[in-house]
């Protein structure tokens, strides 16, 4: 028997082959590489990086969904599924929208793959193939299967998942709403995914590293005589913890990336993450982290109901003021099964129902009405954020800082990806979701 993985891209322009970014590897499929049985032969294939063989010969074809890649995976699932191939669709956008992507496959999983993914597979072997499974609550037996991985062009580091869920409740995070608490990973399993890495750098991709600070701290001791570099996420509240950045950098931490989402504290309020506000003056905050040699990636967002355009100019100069190794000015998109999503039906302030399946809508766009400016302006100013802060003289000022926290691949990095900020804002500017009409004609 033979399964095929499928990662599934945003979407592509009508000329482009694959959207030529760079990409980390997928580290769904090498969770379910790992659970999968022996004897069945696997294959996949990334459409952010090559071409999908929809002739392939296979017994089932498997794709993880983000709401961002829903359409393209629906896409691809119909060509299989005109060969009578069954398709299995899961990921965290088939748990928060399960009737929605029961009408694009043959079988969904809701949850976790994990405890009900070998009963798929040999319900599949008997053709019983149910048309819903509901995963278990996490845990995680094996280590990643990395082999699958093999001959593709990834970026050479290693994803390790060390948890996931998060112990807040941000009112814009689906992720949050996927788990709705933190389930932390056995450290042993950790240490052996981090041992078997083919790179000595790697990226812990849990949502928030620090939803259990005793944890994190145990894990941080384990990975020490590892001597590996590493980059995260997690919140302001590392920098009130010095035990904690201590053995963040002996650890081999350097890079964090922290969602800082608004510098006003109305906004932080309404997003439900008023634990922002509570641990103090962010300048502070920001130079303990530096002060502990870790750099930070700062992630922003626009179109709260009290942002206007000063509060974009305001957050573009507190980002360069930092220094910040990258960041990210990210207009708020609405995420199915969120309280924010909820909130904008109810006020009537949606642009699309359902704005990752709609025709015309375009990467970048805005899929609701902010409150104190028109949509189009508040996209146009997110743009312009991105592009100020990947000028080259502000490239140039934040990279003599980053020399200063940086292994020299990292330092590398830093050129490799703030070089090519303003480049890969244009190329992902205005891809159609899903769709490149050469390769699915209506
Ligand atoms: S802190 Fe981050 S991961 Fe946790 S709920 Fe908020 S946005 Fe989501």
């Amino acid at each position: 028997m033979k399964i095929t993985f499928i990662v599934p891209a945003i979407g592509k322009k009508p000329e482009q082959k694959y959207i030529g970014t760079w990409k980390m590897e997928p580290l769904t499929y090498g969770t379910l590489s790992a659970l999968t049985p022996n004897e069945i032969e696997i294959d996949l294939y990334d459409d952010r990086i090559e071409l999908i063989d929809y002739d392939i010969d296979t017994d089932l074809v498997v794709l993880s969904v983000e709401t961002y890649t829903a359409k393209r995976a629906y896409a691809i699932a119909q060509r299989f599924r005109e060969r009578q191939i069954p398709v299995v669709l899961g990921g965290y956008h088939v748990t928060l929208c399960p009737e929605e992507a029961s009408l694009y496959s043959d079988c969904i999983v809701i949850g976790n793959a994990e405890g009900v993914w070998e009963q798929l597979l040999s319900d599949l072997k008997l053709g019983q193939l149910q048309k819903a499974y509901q995963g278990q609550a996490f845990y995680q037996r094996k280590c990643v299967d990395r082999s699958l991985y093999q001959g593709k062009k990834y970026l050479p580091i290693t994803l390790v998942e060390t948890g996931r869920g998060c112990c807040h409740d941000c009112d814009f995070c689906a992720i949050t709403h996927y788990y709705h608490t933190y389930h932390k990973r056995d450290i042993d399993l950790i240490i052996g995914d981090l041992a078997a890495s083919p790179h000595k750098h790697v990226f812990l991709v849990d949502d928030n590293l620090m939803a259990d600070k005793a944890n994190a701290k145990a894990l941080f001791k384990a990975m020490i005589p590892l001597g590996i570099k590493w980059a995260g996420q997690g919140t302001l509240a590392m920098a009130k913890d010095p035990e904690l950045l201590n053995l963040m950098k002996k650890s081999g931490c350097e890079l964090m990336l922290i969602g800082f989402e608004s510098l006003e504290q109305d906004n932080l309020k309404q997003m439900n993450k008023s634990f922002n506000l509570t641990l103090g003056e962010q300048n502070e905050l920001v130079k303990r982290i530096h002060d502990a040699g870790i750099g930070i990636y700062a992630t922003f967002v626009f179109g709260y109901d009290h942002d206007t355009l000063a509060t974009i100019e305001n957050t573009v100069r507190f980002a360069k003021k930092h220094n910040f190794y990258t960041a990210a000015f990210n207009h708020l998109l609405p995420f199915p099964g969120t309280p924010l999503y909820t909130r904008l039906l109810e006020q009537k302030r949606l642009i699309y129902d359902k704005w990752w399946l709609a025709d015309d809508y375009t990467y970048g766009e805005l899929a609701f009405v902010p409150k104190l400016m028109p949509a189009e302006r508040l996209s146009t100013m997110c743009r312009q954020a991105r592009k100020e802060f990947a000028s080259f003289p502000t490239v140039l000022k934040r990279g003599l800082h980053a020399m200063q926290r940086s292994s020299p691949l990292m330092w590398g990095v830093f050129w490799a990806m703030n070089l090519r900020l303003g480049e890969e804002i244009d190329e992902k500017m205005n891809v159609p979701l899903g769709r490149n009409l050469d390769e699915f004609p209506k």
